[in-house]
């Protein structure tokens, strides 16, 4: 369960107490304030607090005094026009802050993303919740015999269940012997800081991690993809429909140029333009290597 019925009752207090600001807000995301976004078995995301919006943009790249223009138009305009240049700094203007329920395993992956503030649940501190990610039977997948990183057919049957059984049972007797260190009942019991050594990486963390919108796209841009593993993908597709309802006109602009667009060198262009022309370009021709070449036609066959 991703959140407890008194941690929902928590959240509900907060929802339930609007104050009034001066300060720019943007009703997209005010929606999605303190409530807590399922993703696999027991994660969640929840945005804490926000700063900026579209015009937050638009604002600082005139540095002017009022709200944006007149005009949305001419605000999304320049917006694409930023996004399109690389002028990434009027992105920076807005932040978001987010508290993020994931296990072990994917905050290792997630915390490479080093231009952002994070403060950790601490395990020295405090007992760790009896938590594990246990994959879903469809995401139980083989390793890929093409792609190192990735992953092949999924596994059926007796190969599924025998797996799913060695994860669990790793996973609870990994707990029991960690109660079983801390325990205090008449002796001494281990530091919670060694005790925790035995816990498997599929045990859930917790973390508030507040990044700015022009790296929060870089992260999206890397971890939406479909060659992020599917645990920390999730994360970050939830992640992407709360940006597109913030600050919608940005998002467009990302969806358009980054996720959805191509950087192409300057081999590949003059392929493109001798293709233009009327040219059969092959790869022996075409100046590339074979895993660039492939690369090439995935990108202009779609
Ligand atoms: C599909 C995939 C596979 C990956 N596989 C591996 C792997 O096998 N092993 C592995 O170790 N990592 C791996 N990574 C992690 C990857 O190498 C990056 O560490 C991670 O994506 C964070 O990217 P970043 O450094 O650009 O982001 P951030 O740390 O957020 O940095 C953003 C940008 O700021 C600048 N910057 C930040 N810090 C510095 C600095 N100290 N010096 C110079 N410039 C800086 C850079 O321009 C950087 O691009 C993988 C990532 C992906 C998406």
């Amino acid at each position: 369960m991703p959140i407890t019925p008194e941690q929902a009752a928590e959240i509900d207090a907060q929802r339930a107490q609007p104050q009034p600001t001066l300060r720019a807000t943007a009703p997209g995301i005010e929606a999605h304030l303190y409530t807590a976004l399922p993703v696999l078995d027991h994660g969640f995301v929840r945005v804490i607090d926000y700063m900026g919006d579209d015009s937050a943009i638009v604002q600082a790249a005139r540095v002017s005094y009022g709200a944006g223009t007149k005009h949305v138009s001419n605000d999304e305009g320049l917006i694409r026009y930023l996004m399109r240049h690389w002028h990434s700094t009027p992105f920076e203007m807005c932040e978001i802050k987010l508290h993020v329920k994931l296990p072990i395993f994917v905050a290792r992956q997630w915390i490479r993303h080093r231009t952002a503030n994070v403060n950790e649940y601490s395990a020295r501190y405090s007992i760790m919740d009896r938590e594990f990610y246990i994959p879903a039977p469809e995401q139980l997948a083989a390793q890929s015999s093409v792609n190192n990183q990735g992953r092949g057919a999924v596994l059926e049957g007796a190969e599924a269940a025998r797996v799913l059984e060695i994860l669990k049972t790793d996973a609870g007797r990994s707990y029991d012997h960690y109660e079983e260190m801390l325990d205090q009942d008449g002796k001494q019991g281990l530091a919670r800081e060694l005790a925790r050594m035995n816990l498997p990486t599929n045990i859930y963390t917790q973390w508030y991690w507040k990044t700015d919108l022009h790296n929060l796209f870089h992260f999206l841009r890397l971890r939406a993809d479909p060659h992020a593993q599917y645990e920390i993908r999730v994360y970050a597709e939830e992640i992407a429909k709360v940006v597109a309802d913030w600050v919608p006109a940005a998002y467009a602009a990302f969806a358009d140029y980054r996720m959805g667009g191509a950087s192409v060198s300057a081999t590949g262009l003059d392929c493109l333009r001798r293709m233009l022309k009327g040219e059969a370009v092959t790869q022996e021709t075409s100046g590339m290597s074979k895993g660039e070449w492939r690369e090439f036609l995935a990108m202009i066959e779609g």
